[in-house]
């Protein structure tokens, strides 16, 4: 049985979402604002599998709730609330490490699917995580991608960079594999928006350059000078794993 923290200081919905949620066969725990969810995930132990986080929440919202958590290495899976109105917060919610995003209002079938989703997800990349430990000599190649001598586990979501190892939220993972995947072509602002995020609002596009600020810490040597994420002005940008070749 997955158990569940929601975060949601509207005592209806959140009341609705708990009895939703406890009928689909779900343990659940309510949290009315940021303090409360982030003194709970201490105190459990770090033992809930998803966080159902709002975005708008007295005292600390939900961008800064996701933010402490995973600057702590907390990686829980966070599926975030957000206003239909501000797709721009979708962006900030991810840059602040949350997995996936609803908007509201959302339908409840809806939101019962991403949840399970966002577990099952979790649960594989687990599981091909113990299979690889089990058997070593037969582990499956061709999901750890190496370049320039870092290396992006896709399944157990590690970026390996010199010293540098980064647990990847599963977000940063799709968006990672999308540029690997069309390395050397160059990829628009929009085509990451709408393949890897499904976002096809009106979005200002330009609200990614932050996110990608953020993957070249991980992956550059000099953030300032990328030589792997290359900005492609006025267009979009390009991955590049051997720079010099
Ligand atoms: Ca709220």
């Amino acid at each position: 049985m997955a158990r569940v923290l929601i975060v949601e200081d509207e005592k209806h919905l959140a009341e609705g979402l708990r009895f939703n949620l406890e009928a689909e066969g779900y343990e659940v725990t309510l949290a009315s604002d940021g303090e409360t969810a982030l003194d709970l995930i201490q105190q459990e132990g770090r033992s809930f599998e998803a966080i159902v986080l709002d975005v708008m929440l007295p005292g600390k919202d939900g961008f800064e709730v996701a933010q402490v958590l995973r600057t702590a290495g907390c990686y829980i899976p966070i599926l975030m609330l957000t206003a239909r109105s501000r797709p721009e917060d979708v962006l900030r919610g991810f840059e602040a490490g949350a997995d996936d995003y609803l908007p509201k209002p959302f339908e409840l079938r809806i939101l019962i699917a991403r949840l399970s989703g966002l577990l099952r997800r979790r649960e594989w990349f687990r599981l091909t995580e113990d299979l690889a430990a089990q058997t070593p000599d037969d582990k499956p190649p061709g999901d750890i991608f190496h370049f320039s001598g870092k290396s992006i586990d896709f399944n157990s979501l590690v970026l390996r960079a010199g010293e540098r190892v980064v647990q990847l939220t599963l977000m940063e993972a799709d968006l990672l594999r999308f540029l690997v995947m069309h390395q050397g072509e160059v990829v628009s602002r929009r085509q990451i928006l709408e393949d890897v995020w499904d976002l096809k609002e009106d979005t200002d596009t330009r609200a990614i350059d932050n996110f990608v600020v953020r993957l070249r810490r991980y992956i550059e040597d000099d953030p300032s000078t990328p030589r792997h994420l290359i900005t492609i002005r006025g267009v979009g940008y390009r991955f590049v794993a051997e720079p010099g070749q």
